[in-house]
């Protein structure tokens, strides 16, 4: 790998007061008197307030990126590339920091943290490729001494506006692609976890990139609204909630952007008779209870088709005892709290309701050691089995560690269950026989699909986005379709003088 000399960058770390906005390449205190308050979940404590912008601080934040683009726009391809690499190495080196600061604010395990920093780092290496990805077509000879060419030009200021579950990688998801392309960058992230994001701010000085390229600004609606209006933004995307989303999507659109709004999820396991249930019974488990279930991946649901239901609940009930629930970075921790106390309770809300609605309770989650004796938002592991689509713990998106089990008769059932959600992000089945999985493949009205793997995000050279309430927009996420998100094409009609050939033609130009 080509080794970058990289420029030293005083980082600060968490001895401020509050966590500061990051614009113009350097830290900014807030001032507009609004802070909210960001937690460590596993402890319960307040860790430290974070600046809640206003109007004013959006709109200096734009302006400052705006300022930045026309050079960042015309910096050569090699030299965005060299700092493309340069913030790829450096995420790279400071994987472990990035992973503590998520630790410390979302929750999450050491492990997956590392592993949510790993998936993010992917899309830098995508962007890497920039040379390669922003080629556009030729066509010689269109016309007599005609050439035809496409180019892709960047936006301008593009916007990211980001959920507390992932709150590095889906940013990255966001302005590895975005600046790689030209972009200059607006990131609002959650205001549950927001530290990672001023680190990355840093992490993109040292490795060169302009002061305004790339910028942070903390809040609430306020922010958010703020950049949906503003004149300056050429683009939005937006991951979190599908109510939210729906609001970014109309409201962005409705004011001239380009937008991309990726909602929530209910995410279904098809088991069939024939799955090896060892297996099918480890997928469900990990993929449900990893990160507590706060993954717009995770699968809540399991459809366990004809006579797989009963063995299969039995080899998931056996494997829950071993989870350990603990402070992330607690050794041997396997899952840790949840966001906030509200959530927590939220979520424990919906193994009582799923209880009062005919539900089973093979095992509860509030009867865990951790809930309610420990000041952190933990909740152990429920499953829930004979769920049906009318309880409200099936109509809503619970975004915690409750594993569903829906029971059916048949693949067709199955099949309508997963169709008529109103969600539709990722599915999986789980079968030994190739026919069926391949037809479940063709059948499921579902943006991405795994067979026999549980948690089908795509890799960063693919793209990611769920179908119905998943996402409002056009275009998925990172990989192929970011570029085109991020960049809008143009085309060239070109003839180099020959006055020999020159004449007056009032006519519609032919190309034979
Ligand atoms: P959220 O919708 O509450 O917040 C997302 C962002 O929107 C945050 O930056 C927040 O500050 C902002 N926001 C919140 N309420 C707003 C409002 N009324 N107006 C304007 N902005 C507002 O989501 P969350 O709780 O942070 O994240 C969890 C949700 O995100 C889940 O629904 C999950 O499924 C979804 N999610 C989806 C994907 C995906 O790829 N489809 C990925 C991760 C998370």
């Amino acid at each position: 790998m080509t080794q970058i000399a990289e420029p030293q960058v005083e980082r600060s770390e968490t001895a401020l007061p509050r966590i500061n906005h990051w614009i113009g390449g350097r830290q900014v205190a807030g001032t507009s008197g609004r802070t909210g308050p960001v937690y460590n979940p596993a402890t319960g404590e307040l860790a430290r307030d974070v600046d809640f912008a206003s109007i004013e601080e959006v709109d200096a934040a734009v302006r400052v990126a705006l300022d930045a683009f026309p050079a960042w726009r015309a910096t050569s391809i090699s030299k965005r590339t060299e700092i493309m690499f340069r913030m790829r190495n450096l995420v790279e080196q400071h994987r472990e920091e990035i992973a503590a600061h998520l630790t410390r604010e979302h929750g999450k395990v050491r492990t997956d943290a590392l592993g949510e920093v790993a998936r993010g780092l992917e899309n830098l290496e995508f962007a890497c490729g920039i040379p390669h990805l922003l080629k556009g077509g030729f066509s010689e000879q269109a016309s007599s001494g005609v050439d035809v060419y496409q180019i892709r030009q960047p936006l301008g200021v593009v916007a990211g506006i980001t959920p507390f579950n992932f709150p590095a990688m889906v940013p990255m998801w966001m302005f590895a692609t975005a600046i790689a392309c030209g972009n200059t960058f607006v990131l609002k992230p959650s205001e549950k976890d927001p530290s990672a994001s001023v680190y990355l701010g840093e992490l993109w000085k040292e490795a060169g990139l302009p002061d305004g390229a790339f910028n942070v600004v903390h809040g609430d609606k306020v922010a958010v609204d703020r950049i949906l209006e503003h004149p300056d933004i050429a683009a939005v995307s937006f991951v979190g909630s599908t109510p939210v989303a729906r609001h970014i999507y109309t409201t962005g659109t409705a004011n001239g952007k380009r937008v991309q709004a990726l909602g929530g999820a209910k995410n279904h396991m098809v088991v069939l008779p024939d799955a090896d249930i060892g297996m099918a019974a480890d997928a469900a488990v990990s993929a449900a209870y990893g990160s507590a279930g706060e993954r717009c991946m995770a699968i809540s649901v399991v459809v366990a088709v004809g006579d797989v239901a009963d063995p299969l609940v039995a080899a998931i009930e056996k494997r829950l005892p071993k989870i350990k629930v603990g402070p992330g970075d607690e050794p041997g921790s396997e899952m840790g709290p949840l966001i906030t106390r509200e959530h927590r309770d939220r979520v424990a809300g919906f193994i009582e309701s799923g209880k009062q609605q005919g539900a089973q309770v093979v095992v509860d989650g509030r009867e865990h050691a951790l809930f309610g004796k420990s000041n952190g938002f933990f909740l152990g592991v429920s499953l829930l089995d004979r769920v049906t689509p009318d309880m409200d713990s099936y109509r809503n998106e619970i975004f915690g560690p409750v594993l569903e089990v829906v029971r059916v008769p048949t693949y067709a059932d199955a099949l309508q269950i997963v169709n008529e959600n109103p969600y539709g992000n990722g599915t999986a089945i789980f079968t030994r026989d190739g026919g069926a999985a391949r037809q479940f493949q063709f059948d499921a009205n579902i943006g991405m699909v795994g067979i026999n793997v549980p948690i089908p995000v795509p890799v960063a050279y693919y793209s990611f986005g769920g179908w119905k309430n998943s996402l409002f927009g056009d275009l998925h996420m990172y990989g192929p379709e970011g570029v085109q998100f991020y960049t809008r094409g143009k085309v060239v009609t070109a003839r180099w003088p020959d006055p020999a050939t020159s004449a007056v033609d009032l006519g519609f130009p032919r190309t034979r």
